[in-house]
């Protein structure tokens, strides 16, 4: 079983386990993409593996088992289209965790994206505090979700709060060529776009709006280099109607700032999609006209979420883009 990153989460869980002290309860926080079920998982097989040894070792019935989503050990909430768990799935869950497992020492029960359940997420964490607070022996649950804010305070208390650590772009190459579906070239686009964000990555290759989006946060942020606020704006517009393929041009626009601004500080960052106009942003804006930019690219990421009409924020973007870079240094 393989999982990339994550060391110091695994060496932690694996000393707790040699010790006998086996967390049974663990919040996984990470954004979008950074493989927190596919850590819980893990931390799955290494509770169930019947070889008792530090790493799953892949071989045992339970170790195959779970390889096939098929151990009747680990079971996984489902929620419903929009994320949202139903009250009666977490109830079943909690009756069910006081039966004893089918085949091994424990029952692990995974409840991802936690945030994504927005309208019950608070329901669901009172219903799952009674399991947390008093586990029985053989029950571990796992709960995920972007950022730790998304947790109450009675929860976040009592569980085993890991953060899913990103991979290195070596790492998410060696992932995506093992799935042997894709060409090199389109790889190597694929990680400028999600770095060791694996899931970023995918989507990248799989889905409609990040490759859309990356097109035009290059497109728009070689415009800004070259001053040309029409072209920005053209940019832009190649996304009207479409309000996430926008949002997201603005999440990169906002990283290529953010990454100028830190190569203007001399921190050697690479997180943003477009590393050569970052580059090229830095020499040609001072350190306090980038974190304006940087700032204002954010405005507009929560006016967006805030539901504006995007024809006009597109106008008032581009327009106010250009105040900030043609402000004499
Ligand atoms: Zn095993």
């Amino acid at each position: 079983m393989k999982i990339y990153a994550n060391a110091e989460n695994i060496n932690l869980i694996s000393s707790m386990i040699s010790k006998g002290r086996e967390p049974h309860s663990i919040a996984i926080c990470g954004e979008k993409g950074q493989g927190k079920k596919t850590l819980a998982k893990y931390i799955a097989a290494m509770l169930l593996c019947q070889n008792g040894q530090a790493k799953p070792c892949g071989v045992c019935k339970s170790c195959k088992m779970l390889e096939h989503n098929a151990h009747p050990d680990f079971i996984t909430a489902q929620a419903n289209e929009n994320g949202n768990y139903q009250v009666d799935t977490i109830r079943a869950l909690v009756s069910d965790a006081v039966v004893k497992p089918n085949e091994g020492r424990f029952k692990v029960y995974l409840i991802p994206d936690l945030d994504r359940s927005v309208s019950t997420s608070v329901q669901v964490q009172n219903i799952l505090l009674k399991l947390i607070e008093e586990p029985p022996a053989h029950c571990v649950v796992i709960l995920t979700a972007a950022s730790k804010q998304t947790f109450l305070k009675t929860i976040i208390s009592r569980v085993l709060c890991l953060t899913a650590q990103p991979c290195t772009d070596a790492d998410s190459a060696e992932f995506l060529r093992g799935l042997n579906k894709y060409s090199e070239s389109d790889i190597r686009d694929a990680i400028v776009c999600g770095h060791g964000n694996i899931g970023r990555c995918l989507e990248f290759l799989e889905g409609d709006v990040l490759p859309a989006a990356f097109e035009i946060a290059s497109g728009c942020s070689r415009a800004m280099l070259a001053r040309d606020e029409y072209e920005i704006l053209r940019r832009f517009f190649s996304a009207d109607g479409k309000k996430a393929v926008f949002r997201q041009s603005l999440v990169f626009l906002s990283e290529i700032a953010r990454d100028a601004c830190a190569a203007r500080l001399g921190i050697k960052n690479r997180f943003s999609c477009c590393p050569d106009t970052a580059a090229g942003l830095a020499g040609m804006l001072n350190e306090e006209t980038l974190r304006e930019l940087y700032g204002l690219l954010c405005d507009y990421i929560a006016k967006v979420d805030s539901n504006c009409n995007l024809t006009l924020t597109m106008n008032s973007l581009s327009g106010e883009i250009c105040g900030v870079i043609n402000k004499p240094a």
